[in-house]
């Protein structure tokens, strides 16, 4: 199978600290794939990255086997934080406005809010909606342009149970349409449910890769966790 992103030696310093140091990882296409690590590992950094907002130190990056240009921009959709929807418009108004900004047709808005869940509720004002909807109108609008893939950081981070579930069900969703999701999680439980494939962070370097069930079955689990709780 093809690497949807390929990254080689990969290493980003901040003044003193390293967040990133010759991280070398495949994303397999049709993966979900998880970058798992504690706090300060160097997730956001790598993902930063190779969506092109954050210039690294050494190291290079391939996605769908070209370097980084508009047309390859084109097929990634990325959800890095959560967006601030207007409160009084609906979820389908907030669409709207995020697809003219992709330079979107109107008519992908509609496909997308039902791949999201909230067809039933795109008239309702965003304000109402409770954490896991927010968060799912927010995976739509990356959603917007029909990405072949789809990059996630921590995205049920401050959510209720409710809401972890709902997204972690969309995330296998949004998957079983074909497309690759690459995900930064600090949670291991997150990535053993959801994902296919891992990488373990810790302190910016590479503890471990592979299919999710191989590294659980050969590392220990609190090398994996990085020995936080
Ligand atoms: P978190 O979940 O807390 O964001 P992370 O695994 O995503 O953690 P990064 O945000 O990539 O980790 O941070 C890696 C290291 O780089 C950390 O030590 C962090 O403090 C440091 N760092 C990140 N951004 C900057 C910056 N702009 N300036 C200085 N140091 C930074």
């Amino acid at each position: 199978m093809a690497n949807v992103l390929d990254i080689q030696g990969l290493s980003k310093r901040y003044k003193s600290v390293q967040a990133l140091d010759q991280l070398s990882i495949s994303v397999p296409e049709g993966s979900i794939y998880g970058l798992l690590g504690p706090n300060g590992s160097g997730k956001t950094t790598t993902l930063g990255i190779v969506l092109d907002v954050i210039n690294p130190t050494a190291g290079t990056f391939q996605w769908f086997g070209q370097p980084l240009s508009k047309e390859t921009k084109r097929r990634i959709g990325a959800l890095l934080e959560t967006p601030n929807f207007y409160p009084y418009l609906t979820g389908l108004q907030n669409l709207k406005i995020v697809a003219d900004i992709k330079r979107v047709d109107h008519s992908q808005v509609q496909t997308v809010l039902e791949t999201v869940g909230l067809a039933n509720r795109q008239h309702n004002d965003f304000k109402g909606y409770s954490l896991g909807m927010k968060q799912r109108l927010a995976i739509g609008a990356a959603l917007l342009g029909n990405p072949e893939v789809l990059v996630l950081d921590e995205p049920t981070n401050g959510l209720d149970p409710e809401g972890i579930a709902e997204v972690r069900e969309l995330i296998l969703n949004v998957a079983k349409q074909g497309k690759t999701i690459l995900l930064a999680s600090h949670l291991l439980d997150e990535v053993e449910k959801v994902c296919t494939h891992m990488a373990v962070l810790r302190a910016g370097h590479l503890k471990a890769e592979g299919p999710v069930g191989t590294i659980m079955s050969a590392h220990d689990l609190v090398i994996i966790n990085g020995g936080a709780p």
